[in-house]
């Protein structure tokens, strides 16, 4: 940082200043046009020539409200007041209010008139939005930095200004009628770098901000409940963009930090996570404001903010899924917030923006879902059956019942996912004692919805758990013992791995694999997809792994449906596949004949060759993270018929 960029800074603002008395001597000119309806030409040309001299009286009877019925026609923009106001704003950098004065020999009071004057044209111009958007670079240079608070290089004149500049930025950019002027808007502002950040932080003043704050009641002003509200602003600013532009704006919002780096560099928390921490905040709940003649609950504008957030640019970070499930846990007895609380949860567990989730599918991904576990999301969705069950709207379209349900199969389809199934075997004795609890209540199981989300956090748990994959052994973490070959296969001792080994996986184990062997054995599962990339290898690897360890459990478990099924179709046991459908809840089992399965006569006398018979084909379908046409996984294992009737634990 030299002379040279300073200078360029000069010469920019110089240019800035330029084009700034063009246009004002421009809109002089255009003033004659409308000069025949009130005040003369003549006569507005004065008015002008004062603001530029900077007659404290002149702009008074500009603000005041009986003076400017006199001057009702003076347009302040074509009249070119605008842009000697803009002009003399430019200045609040490098000069001081008095050096601007002594330059101009004027009386003016305070540079607030100014800004007074611009909060005005933006209201009863809205043409001029544009035009003051552009070119107060300086101004919100100044008002933005809220550490050193200088404004004409004075902190007294930044305290007096600071309210009317959120009220200038509030004008500008309250909605238009026409949308890409509204962009141009936006955009035009946002190019003032802080801008953004600063009204975001404004949001946080009340809890984060105490300098401020006390700064603020000496000057007789408080923040909150004003139409003024920071959240306000940042509705409309998003309403205003669309498309590719609206994402990266909402992106921005959602991760920015609460509080002025300079002012605190610990705090982490970013605007989504401070948004849901706002709403724990009951006194501030009570107070509705005011936004186009309406009163508007606060709760519901700040889940408005975050549901925009959340699901439209994804903006999810641990912060945020920590405050919303204490905000579910601790803070949800109003039945609407314990709604919202579940609407966000499912959504923040889905990855992706709405138009990426189309490309991709729906991702539930499994980092955030065991994340969310750990956290509680479990155990807060059985206390809001256990609330609200009983409310009128519980099952409705909408309801908290759908919610719920949604969030319990989003878990379920990646329970079988390595962290997802981590979280749940921690939390498993808690949700497991609630659960209990919740299922000896007959006022909720009596009721067939509350049943049936109950039942789904029974399967849930069912599917989840280290098993032998030879004697169906339940094995604690540290008991399990992987074959080395391919590291998918477990077992709760050498005993089991050994005779596994001989009966059959040697034979299917990766290193020996081949398509030759396959249905001769009871052995590895046959995955019959091809992950795409080396991250999907993985985690399609850690699905296995736990897919593998349930295949036994599912198949001895459904021994009585299973035999029932082979007794209606009337055919021998080697002739069966059994599949065990993983995405529906609880995991369906349907056995069909080989001659049913395949139609053509080729594959038919292929299977035959190959079979062992012995067994009993199972595939199970669960699901996997990428791509819609690649998120179901079939695999295949291949157990002794007799299995069916000893091996049962
Ligand atoms: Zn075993
Ligand atoms: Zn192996």
């Amino acid at each position: 940082m030299g002379a040279s960029s300073k200078k360029k800074g000069k010469q920019r603002k110089a240019a800035a200043r330029k084009a700034l008395s063009a246009e004002a001597s421009g809109g002089g000119v255009s003033s004659s046009s409308i000069s025949g309806v009130g005040v003369s030409s003549g006569g507005i040309n004065k008015i002008v020539a004062k603001v530029r001299s900077g007659d404290n009286k002149v702009m008074k009877k500009l603000l005041n409200a009986s003076g400017r019925a006199n001057l009702s026609l003076v347009s302040y923009e074509h009249s070119g007041i605008l842009s000697v106001v803009l002009e003399f704003l430019n200045r609040c950098e490098d000069e001081t209010y008095e050096e601007v004065m002594n330059s101009v020999g004027g009386d003016l009071k305070s540079p607030l008139l100014w800004i007074r004057v611009l909060v005005a044209a933006s209201h009863v111009e809205p043409s001029s939005k544009l035009q003051i958007a552009k070119n107060i670079g300086p101004l919100v240079r100044c008002m933005v930095n809220d550490t050193e608070r200088r404004f004409f290089k004075s902190n007294k004149h930044w305290k007096e200004a600071i309210l009317k500049f959120f009220n200038l930025v509030a004008n500008v950019i309250e909605l238009r009628e026409k949308q890409l002027e509204s962009m141009q808007i936006v955009e035009a502002l946002l190019q003032h770098e802080g801008l953004l950040r600063f009204i975001i932080q404004m949001g946080f003043w009340r809890e984060y901000r105490p300098d401020i704050v006390k700064l603020l009641k000496s000057e007789g002003m408080t923040f909150s409940g004003t139409v003024l509200d920071s959240r306000v602003l940042i509705d409309i600013l998003v309403s205003g963009m669309e498309g590719e532009s609206r994402i990266r704006l909402l992106e921005t919002i959602g991760t920015s930090p609460i509080v002025n780096k300079e002012y605190n560099s610990a705090c982490m928390t970013s605007c989504v996570a401070g948004l849901v921490c706002q709403l724990k905040d009951d006194t501030l709940l009570g107070t509705p404001y005011i936004k186009e003649g309406n009163f508007i609950d606060q709760r519901k504008s700040i889940f408005g903010v975050l549901q925009r957030l959340v699901i439209e640019a994804d903006c999810v970070d641990k912060g945020f899924i920590i405050e919303l499930i204490d905000l579910g846990t601790n803070y949800s007895s109003h039945h609407e917030t314990a709604i919202y609380v579940a609407l966000l949860s499912l959504e923040m567990i889905h990855q992706g923006a709405p138009e990426k989730k189309q490309l991709r599918g729906d991702i539930i991904s499994d980092t955030r879902s065991a994340f969310a576990i750990r956290e509680g999301l479990i155990e807060m969705c059985l206390a809001f059956i256990e609330c609200f069950s009983k409310h009128e709207s519980f099952g409705e379209d909408g309801g908290l019942y759908e919610h719920i349900k949604q969030v319990f199969r989003s878990i379920y389809l990646v329970l079988l996912h390595k962290k997802t199934a981590k979280a749940i075997t921690n939390k498993r004795n808690v949700i497991e004692g609630q659960l209990v609890c919740l299922e000896q209540n007959t006022h909720i199981t009596n009721k067939p919805k509350s049943k049936e989300l109950l039942d789904m956090v029974r399967s849930i748990l069912y599917l989840n758990g280290s098993y032998c994959c030879r004697c169906n052994t339940t094995m604690s973490k540290t008991e399990v013992k992987q074959c080395n070959g391919c590291h998918r296969m477990s077992y709760c001792s050498k005993a089991c791995q050994k005779e596994d080994w001989l009966n059959g996986h040697k034979l299917a184990c990766c290193k020996s694999h081949t398509d030759e062997t396959a249905g001769q054995f009871q052995g590895r599962v046959l995955p019959l997809i091809v992950p795409e990339d080396e991250r999907s290898a993985v985690k399609l690897k850690e699905l296995e792994t736990n897919l593998s360890m349930i295949q036994l459990k599912l198949f001895l478990d459904h021994t009585d449906m299973i035999l029932k099924q082979v007794k209606a179709l009337d055919i021998p046991l080697p002739d069966c596949f059994v599949h065990f459908d993983l995405l529906v809840i609880p995991p369906r089992v349907e056995v069909e004949s080989y001659t049913d399965l395949f139609d053509n006569p080729e594959q038919i006398s292929r299977f035959e060759e190959m079979r062992s018979k012995g067994n009993i084909t199972c595939t199970y379908f669960s699901y996997f993270y990428h791509g819609e046409l690649k998120n179901r996984v079939v695999m295949q294992r291949f157990f002794p018929h007799e299995w069916l009737m000893t091996k049962k634990s």
